[in-house]
């Protein structure tokens, strides 16, 4: 079996690094804050928050949720917005989405103010991303991906690195992320005449297709890094993800888990990010 990239340690020892970092804010009288808006219930949204304010808790970030109604107006949206924008006492704002219909993303993601967006839901912290400017937020997601390569020192200079998957929330700004750090990339989608002849080509592998094990032994290279940012149920409900780790990790040289691989780290990531807007201020 390939050795295992364990999300879980790697989300262990950027809490203690975070922890010490927030510790020191609180000494001179800051208290790091995350604010999440969520319009709505759902169930996914509130997994995800409850998961995020653990671990924030456990840092020492402080989180506030609101929580909106469902038939809450695209006005009253914006207002809540511009008065976290200008709340000091705020430093980082994460809005849950998919947002309700009569809620416009193109609009919102205007209004939320680029220093606080720790989840890269503005476009001027998108276009940083693209274009490779530091001093912006990268979506959390493909940013856990590069906490995994970096903890367990996987340079992706002069790697080949094939994502499969092309969404604005992973596989685009992941493939910028690794082409800043002079990976080559190839990215993948529903309409790629021979993926298993890609993916076969890999040094870094990156499923995020969101189909439960469609990443199977005959498509990865033996020695491949092979991180699974899928999060999948199959017919049992069992929790999977996009690479068949049973098959796949005998040929990997390293592989993520599902669970405790690129999700333990996310929402880690996410309260990086709420360190560092505070530090910026
Ligand atoms: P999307 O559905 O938005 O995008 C999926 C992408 O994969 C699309 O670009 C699609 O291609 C491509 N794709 C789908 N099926 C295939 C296929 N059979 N062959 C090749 N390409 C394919 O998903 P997300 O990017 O939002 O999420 C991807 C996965 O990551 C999901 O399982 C999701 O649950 C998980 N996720 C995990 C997170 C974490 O913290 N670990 C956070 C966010 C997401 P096309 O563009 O042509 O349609």
């Amino acid at each position: 079996m390939g050795n295992i990239l364990s999300g879980k340690e790697v989300a262990e020892a950027l809490k203690q690094k975070l922890k010490a970092e927030a510790d020191e804010l609180r000494e001179k009288g800051v208290v790091p804050t995350l604010s999440i808006i969520i319009v709505g219930d759902r169930a996914d949204s509130a997994a995800y928050i409850k998961g995020a304010v653990k671990r924030c808790g456990e840092i020492g970030i402080e989180c506030s949720v609101t929580e909106l109604p469902q038939d809450l107006s695209q006005n009253e949206f914006l207002e809540v917005i511009h008065r976290q924008n200008a709340d000091e006492k705020i430093h980082g704002i994460m809005i849950m989405r998919p947002l309700p219909s009569q809620i416009s993303e193109n609009v919102v993601k205007y209004e939320i103010s680029p220093a606080k967006d720790v989840d890269c839901f503005s476009p001027v912290n998108v276009s940083k991303v693209m274009s490779g400017e530091e001093g912006g937020f990268a979506p959390c997601t493909p940013s856990a991906v590069m906490e995994i390569l970096h903890h367990y020192g996987i340079d992706p200079k002069g790697k080949k690195a094939v994502i499969v998957g092309r969404s604005m929330v992973v596989g685009r700004p992941l493939a910028m992320m690794l082409l800043k750090e002079n990976a080559t990339i190839t990215v993948c989608h529903t309409r790629t005449a021979n993926l298993a002849e890609e993916t076969r080509r890999a040094d870094i592998l990156i499923a995020a297709a969101g189909k439960a094990r469609m990443i199977k032994k005959d498509m990865v290279r033996e020695g491949t890094c092979v991180i699974d940012v899928g999060i999948n149920f199959d017919e049992n409900g069992k929790m999977c993800g996009d690479v068949d780790f049973d098959e796949v990790s005998s040929a990997a040289g390293m592989i993520t888990p599902v669970p405790g691989g690129v999700g333990a780290v996310t929402s880690t990531v996410l309260a990086k990010h709420v360190i560092q807007a505070c530090k910026r201020g």
